[in-house]
């Protein structure tokens, strides 16, 4: 593709409603006059007079490589199933480290832009630690579940929590079940998460866990316990078992290990892989590029020059 497509394409997906013309960032106004230089507007509105890009006040606006390389490494970041390592995106694409890196981060951001919207229908929730290398439990069993609570009881402080949020498939086939996720301390804190994102009078399914209690007092709640079976015809949260199956494997198998401080990122990235993932790559590509358009600047940018972590300074919800 030449640089002059991707250049269309970004237009496109950035002002889905007028077919990719120019429309003001800062006030909605479609009149401008083109600047011969750089692919640059300026708004004619008289207290306004911008001077705006495809991507000002977007994820992408300090934006330096070409439009053709953001698009191949979006297609790049889209076809890992189990996610892209920054470390592949360097050798494919020829990028530096950092400018991985900061990509990778901004994307998940952009995978995180829909996390104000309601989940409803009939929703599954369930915990898994996060961010300290499970696979170097002593035996090296993930799956032996006495020997990773003797290890946690030793490590108190070293573990940290991701909660999924799964809507069941909806009766109507057009609607893609979402799936989010988020770090907590401790899964129990995943309740008043589920209080702000659940819609009301939702169908609730958890397993039998004392940390989803708490539950019952707001959603009609189904509790299966996993000592007995995994699906007892009442209660089932398999939905949610196999966001953390691609959860494991990516960690295992891609990024190595999830660091603490950005594991709330995977997590959205794991979620929007699994809600995406019988959508077709091409149209993954598009959705994701026109996310990341709509998400205001990153809190990435910056992110060499601050030598400061990311790490607690978005919350999506908030956002
Ligand atoms: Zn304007």
């Amino acid at each position: 593709m030449t640089e002059e497509l991707a250049y269309e394409r970004f237009r496109k997906l950035r002002w889905p409603d007028t077919e990719g013309a120019p429309v003001c960032p800062a006030c909605g106004s479609h009149e401008h006059w083109t600047l011969v230089e750089n692919r640059k507007w300026k708004c004619q509105r008289k207290d306004c007079r911008i001077q705006f890009t495809v991507t000002s006040r977007t994820i992408f606006s300090s934006r330096k490589m070409a439009y053709r390389d953001l698009l191949a490494a979006i297609a790049l970041t889209v076809n890992g199933v189990l996610g892209t390592a920054a470390g592949r995106m360097i050798r494919e694409m020829g990028f530096a480290y950092k400018t991985a890196f900061v990509l990778a981060h901004k994307l998940r951001e952009a995978m995180s832009i829909d996390y104000d919207q309601q989940l409803e229908g009939v929703v599954e929730i369930d915990g898994a630690f996060i961010g300290n290398r499970r696979h170097r439990l002593p035996n090296r069993r993930v799956d032996d579940d006495e020997a990773f609570e003797a290890w946690k009881k030793k490590n108190p402080k070293v573990t940290t929590s991701i909660v999924a949020i799964r809507e069941r498939t909806h009766d109507d086939p057009e609607r893609r079940p979402k799936v989010r996720m988020f770090h907590v301390p401790k899964e129990g804190d995943g309740v008043p998460i589920a209080r702000r994102i659940v819609k009301r009078g939702t169908v609730m399914h958890a397993d039998e866990g004392t940390q989803w209690g708490p539950l019952e007092m707001y959603f009609d709640t189904k509790r299966i316990d996993h000592s007995k079976s995994y699906s007892d015809g009442i209660a089932c949260t398999n939905g949610v078992e196999s966001v953390f199956s691609r959860l494991r494997c990516g960690e295992r198998g891609v990024y190595r290990y999830f660091t603490k401080a950005y594991a709330e990122r995977y997590g959205w990235e794991m979620a929007w892989r699994e809600e995406y993932r019988r959508v077709d790559n091409g149209s993954q590509v598009d959705i994701l590029i026109g996310s990341a358009l709509r998400s205001r600047t990153s809190r990435m940018a910056g992110y060499w020059q601050r030598h400061k972590p990311a790490n607690d300074l978005f919350d999506p919800i908030a956002a």
